[in-house]
């Protein structure tokens, strides 16, 4: 059978894999706190996770996982890591350059952080500026909100993400450790959902506000059935998408 994962294929396996393929997933995580009763690897390991299975059904070769994002906002619990943006920028765009130079033409990033979209963003533009590549990067509770009004993945760490790392590994996942957390407010107008209700940016760090971490959505509930469904769409809807970005002309 073939590999799918790039770390345990040979030189000359890669090399065969990418004949008559073009096409490479690379999935980019983080490291950081989703609350006191989930991994800090949330992030990273279902971004590995759903990359091996896409790319398994798509026939594509999966780069080993980025487990580090930007994650400045959290960075004040303990075992978050954070890079630095603009250094990140360039190690993702050195990174797809490792295999631009041995074929390959189009990317799907797998993401499973919400601090990295704009950092991809700049990323695909950057590589298809450059090489003229492109490249697609989705995320799980972006596509499936989208796709499912039932799955609004309203949370962090709280009950969608919670069901979704039970189902990549449930005996990471302590449920007598999960809290309800209550962000506390700014002034009377800037609450814990925004102003007016409107979510707004501010460079508050989160632990300065709450000590649990996770947000949104409580976690009590979560279970692995959930998280199987909304996995299940998630890799059916990238392996369709793999498909359409292999008729992009270049
Ligand atoms: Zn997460």
């Amino acid at each position: 059978m073939m590999k799918v994962l790039i770390e345990e294929m040979s030189w000359s396996e890669f090399k065969e894999a990418m004949v008559g393929n073009d096409l490479v997933i690379i999935p980019v995580g983080s490291i950081e706190e989703h609350g006191r009763h989930n991994p800090l690897g949330v992030d990273m390991l279902v971004a590995a996770w759903c990359a091996e299975r896409i790319g398994a059904k798509a026939g594509a070769p999966v780069a080993p996982v980025m487990p580090f994002g930007w994650a400045a906002g959290i960075a004040g619990f303990p075992g978050t890591v954070t890079l630095d943006p603009e250094l990140y920028r360039k190690i993702l765009v050195s990174y797809a350059e490792s295999y631009i130079k041995h074929g390959a033409r189009r990317f799907l990033w797998v993401n499973g952080h919400g601090g990295n979209v704009p950092i991809l963003g700049m990323v695909m533009g950057d590589l298809y500026e450059k090489y003229g590549v492109v490249g697609s990067h989705t995320e799980w509770w972006t596509t499936l909100a989208q796709i499912n009004e039932d799955w609004p993945c309203d949370d962090h760490g709280g009950h969608f993400e919670t069901s979704v790392m039970m189902a990549v590994n449930a005996d990471t996942v302590d449920m007598t450790k999960a809290r309800a957390a209550t962000v506390s407010d700014l002034t009377d107008g800037i609450t814990a959902t925004g102003y007016r209700g409107v979510r707004i940016g501010l460079p508050i760090p989160l632990d300065k506000r709450q000590k649990v971490g996770n947000m949104g959505r409580p976690p009590f509930g979560a279970n692995k059935e959930l998280g199987q469904a909304m996995m299940d769409a998630y890799i059916e809807y990238n392996v369709g998408l793999c498909a359409e970005l292999r008729k992009i002309k270049l």
